[in-house]
């Protein structure tokens, strides 16, 4: 039970919830995974927010939440609420409170279901009360159980469900005084209201423990669930990667995050939050819930607990150094090539390979793969200098860096044409890999490609990796995947659901993702270029290698009096090469700089056109005016010598 935060890890079996009722429909027990979105209209708009709700539920939302601030704003919900259902749109609506119970109140009587913020209900974060004694603790305590009460008795009178929602970025000072900022008291917040509401026996509810943080996420919600089982509490599950950012980023940081629960049957409804319209949303969450769901059936596969894993905390797999591959070394990308007849200088300079004519070598680039896994195609016509190429026709004499691979272990062993230095070896879970392992338990020059023709791939191959745990067997794993050629967003979500559960609890060593495609060379191209894109993105979201910019940005809300999405893609222009800096760009004053609190530098709104610029937690200038504001934060960002000029 110490460990244990989930239905089964042998086998996928969705974690049994109460059904909490949201208006006609319900969240948690045996209702699907329900999809939902938030406006970013204001409030008080209503024919704009009526508009705006109408859109993401045409596009198959469940439900739709609406920011609200004041009491105007949760009295409009009335108007909004009515002209919906005029209009024939009967699906719930919820109410986001931060701040003011008093608000909340007034919400729970119109709307279905109203989520509050723990960190914010009733405590305030006052940076000057810096430590509680144990009687301001409690004090603190009453005070929430007054005012939590409160509001449980107007939920009971009108049906009204909650939310419990904490996030990382604002926990309240008195939690982090006693908890720190972590996933401990995330959970530490909601379990205090949880507290309230078994006393008033209430049990309408619903939770969630977001982050921009995907580790911090996952190991959240898992200490939850534990804390959950332990008290006998099964309360439906929202799931939600906070300021995931847009594009290609905020798709597989999103995916990374809540896949990695939905795969261990955690979530009973989910929010996918991008910087972009919010209809937008919507098809990324129902990939991503296709995409698990589609694994409920999968075959059996061996399955050893691995009782010296703490799913609580990152602990990397204890593992070689093969060749820079393994132990301390960043997780790998390997390119799949195999499906060239010869490789060209071209499909080099397509994975942006630079060559230097004077030195005779290539060079990386920063989205470039570690290794080239070239199949049987020829590589002789060019200088290969620089590149680490895998091949089918290994000859040791040739070149140093070429490396051989076997497409099993028998294979490896009955050859005679072995490197002396990395050998890579495809392997999938059975117990006669395993026993293979055992007897080459010393040979430090093999490298795993482990790939599972199960449906449930994430599952058997976490499997087979605690198997080598529970064995000491400590060779590095890189996860091979395999996919026909598929639109970019279907991709970008189904690699990432597939390899960063693996990374976030750092079980392997690299990756290596192939598309099928055997159109037209163009084709091949753009899908190999994709697929290093993916591959660095995947592993910069689940904070396992920094090979890019990270952006911090929120979805935005009725709060954002700017355009957000305009001027993230400002910033983003202007700052993409700065490799493993974090931007925050937040809509407002009230949530953007706890929310951003992973960032290096921050833009916030504060009001129209009005930006406050922050390094990291620290506010440097305050309400300058939005014009200069992308000029003043590039100052920031040089002033501390985070800035590098752009290569041309
Ligand atoms: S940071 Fe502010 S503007 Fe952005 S989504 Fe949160 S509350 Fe809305």
């Amino acid at each position: 039970m110490e460990y244990k935060y989930c239905s089964k890890l042998s086998k996928y079996e969705r974690f049994k919830t109460i059904n909490v009722k949201v208006g006609n429909s319900s969240i948690g027990g045996e209702q699907p995974i329900q999809i939902q979105s938030m406006t970013d209209t204001d409030t008080l708009d209503t024919q704009a927010s009526v508009n705006q709700c109408i859109k993401i539920f045409n596009v198959g939302a469940d439900f739709v939440r609406l920011t609200v601030q004041t009491i105007r704003h949760a009295e409009n919900l009335k108007n909004i609420k009515e002209s919906l259902r005029k209009k024939g749109y009967n699906q719930p609506i919820i109410a986001d409170v931060h701040f003011n119970p008093k608000v909340a109140e007034i919400a729970a009587g119109i709307v279905e279901k109203v989520r509050i913020n723990p960190g914010n209900f009733v405590d305030r974060n006052n940076p000057s009360e810096k430590s509680y004694t144990e009687g301001e603790f409690i004090s603190e305590l009453k005070k929430i159980d007054l005012k939590f009460s409160n509001l449980i008795k107007i939920c009971k009178k009108y049906k009204t469900a909650l939310r419990i929602g904490s996030n990382h970025g604002s926990l309240s000072n008195r939690i982090v005084d006693r908890y720190g900022d972590t996933p401990i008291g995330m959970v530490e917040s909601v379990m205090e209201f949880l507290r309230v509401a078994q006393k008033e026996d209430f049990h309408q509810i619903v939770i969630s423990l977001k982050s921009s943080n995907t580790r911090v996420m996952v190991y959240a919600y898992r200490l939850l669930m534990n804390k959950m089982l332990l008290s006998g509490m099964n309360y439906p599950i929202h799931l939600g990667v906070t300021e995931a950012g847009d594009g290609e980023d905020g798709r597989i940081k999103s995916t990374i995050g809540i896949s990695s629960l939905l795969i261990d049957g955690i979530g009973d409804t989910i929010r996918v939050s991008l910087t972009e319209d919010p209809e937008k949303e919507i098809p990324v969450a129902q990939k991503i819930v296709g995409y698990i769901n589609q694994k409920k059936k999968h075959q059996t596969f061996n399955y050893q607990v691995n009782t010296s894993n703490n799913p609580f905390i990152y602990k990397k797999r204890e593992t070689y150094n093969q060749t820079g591959i393994g132990s301390e070394n960043v997780p790998i990308v390997i390119a799949d090539l195999s499906i060239k007849n010869e490789l060209t200088e071209a499909d080099l300079i397509n994975l942006s390979y630079k060559y230097n004519k004077n030195d005779r070598q290539w060079t990386r680039g920063d989205l470039s793969p570690d290794f080239l896994f070239i199949g049987n195609s020829k590589y002789e016509s060019f200088d290969t200098n620089g590149l680490k190429l895998i091949s089918n026709y290994y000859s040791p004499e040739k070149n140093t860096d070429v490396y051989p691979i076997f497409c099993s272990l028998g294979n490896y062993l009955n050859s005679g044409e072995k490197s002396n230095n990395l050998n890579f070896i495809a392997v999938s879970n059975n117990i006669k890999t395993i026993e293979l392992l055992k007897s080459l338990k010393k040979d430090k020059t093999i490298v795993l490609i482990l790939k599972s023709e199960n449906n449930n791939s994430y599952a058997d191959k976490r499997a087979f990796i605690n198997w080598l745990i529970n064995e000491n067997l400590k060779f590095p794993v890189i996860s091979f995947n395999k996919y026909n050629d598929i639109i970019t967003e279907d991709f970008q979500v189904k690699s990432a659901a597939d390899n960063g559960p693996l990374l976030i609890d750092g079980l392997i060593d690299g990756i290596m993702l192939k598309i099928e495609n055997k159109k037209t060379t163009s084709r091949q191209n753009l899908l190999l270029k994709n697929s290093m894109n993916i591959s660095f993105g995947i592993l910069q979201a689940s904070r396992s290698r920094i090979t890019k910019t990270e952006y911090i940005s929120c979805p935005s809300c009725g709060r954002t009096l700017f355009d957000i999405q305009m001027v993230t893609k400002e910033i983003k222009e202007k700052t993409n090469h700065l490799k493993g800096v974090k931007i925050g760009i937040m809509g407002c004053i009230v949530n953007g700089p706890g929310e951003m609190a992973d960032a290096d530098f921050g833009y916030v709104g504060t009001g129209i056109g009005k930006v406050s610029l922050y390094k990291s937690m620290d506010i440097v200038k305050k309400n300058i005016p939005s014009e200069n504001a992308v000029s003043e934060l590039i100052l920031l960002i040089k002033k501390n010598g985070a800035w590098i000029e752009k290569k041309t």
